[in-house]
């Protein structure tokens, strides 16, 4: 199928961008064009205009500063697979990158469209929460920040409003108490998850502290299981597992039974990632 006609614009400016949105209402941003693109060939959205962001300068930078990973909306997945920052100092990102579709998709795609897009199955979304970062947005009133825990809102619905553009997200860099895990079941690998698992915590002597564990595949957005967590702190593994307190639903990919049975096994197998030392 081909897309509904649009109109094209690309942009070279942030305040470019926020006025042809206030302009436009039916206006879509254009990041990698790896999720917008294939809505609009099957027809699943017909926006009048597409506003091109990747003329914008500075959005495309990775760097280390003030304890904290900055990645701008426009990096690459595939960028962000190759780069040092993120392998050294946000290792829970550089686990799930390989997982995100395959290399072509990586080479287009962005980090700012993975996380605005917020498909309930991608990796991005989930690692952001596992890491409680956090996102930047440039909107009408100018710049804010908004935490990963507020972001996520429901099914492909986040705190961004129609006149914002994701410009970075930012996750804490790493220590050598750090510890992540990162698991997931595709039918093949590049497919989207049926069910994932990233999780960060805190190494405690040889106990963990401060575990976050953020489901994908389960419901409409990526989802803490708070429970669970607990019982990690307190080093039972079985009592995390049957902590679980997902309710998935059946979808295209499995049922709700299955979904509910694998998130126990991606737990154990994350579980036993988290007590490695980096
Ligand atoms: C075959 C296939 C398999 C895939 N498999 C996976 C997978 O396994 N895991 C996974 O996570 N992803 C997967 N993807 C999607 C891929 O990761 C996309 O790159 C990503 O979801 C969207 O990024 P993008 O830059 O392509 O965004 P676009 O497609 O350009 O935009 C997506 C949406 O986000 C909005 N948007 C984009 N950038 C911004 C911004 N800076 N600020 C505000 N809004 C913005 C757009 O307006 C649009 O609504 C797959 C894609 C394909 C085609």
């Amino acid at each position: 199928m081909k897309p509904a006609p649009f109109a094209y614009k690309k942009v070279r400016s942030l305040a470019e961008a926020v006025a042809l949105l206030g302009e436009h209402k039916d206006a879509r941003l254009l990041a990698g064009g790896q999720s917008l693109i294939a809505t609009l060939n099957m027809r699943l959205s017909a926006p009048a205009l597409l506003i091109d962001i990747n003329g914008i300068s500075g959005l495309d930078g990775i760097s280390q500063k003030a304890g904290t990973v900055e990645i701008g909306a426009l990096v690459r997945h595939a960028a962000a697979e190759r780069s040092d920052t993120i392998t050294e100092h946000a290792p829970l990102l550089a686990r799930a990158l390989p997982h995100i579709g395959h290399a072509a998709i990586r080479n287009r795609g962005t980090l700012g469209g993975s996380i605005a897009f917020a498909d309930p199955a991608a990796e991005l979304p989930a690692c952001l929460l596992a890491l409680d970062g956090e996102v930047d947005v440039t909107g009408p009133k100018g710049k804010r920040t908004v935490k990963a825990d507020d972001f996520f809102k429901g099914l492909f619905e986040t705190a961004l409003g129609p006149q914002d553009v994701l410009t970075a997200i930012r996750v804490p860099a790493a220590g050598k108490d750090t510890r992540v895990g990162f698991a997931e079941l595709a039918r093949r690998h590049g497919d989207y998850a049926i069910v994932g698992l990233a999780a960060s915590a805190r190494a405690d002597g040889k106990a963990l502290a401060d575990v976050r564990l953020a489901f994908f595949g389960v419901g409409a957005t990526p989802l803490r299981a708070k429970k669970a967590e607990a019982a990690l702190v307190a080093g039972n593994v079985d009592a995390a597992v049957a902590a679980l307190d997902l309710e998935p639903h059946d979808d295209v990919q499995a049922s709700a039974a299955v979904k509910k049975h694998l998130t126990g096994v991606l737990l154990r197998r994350v579980a036993t990632q988290l007590m490695e030392p980096r």
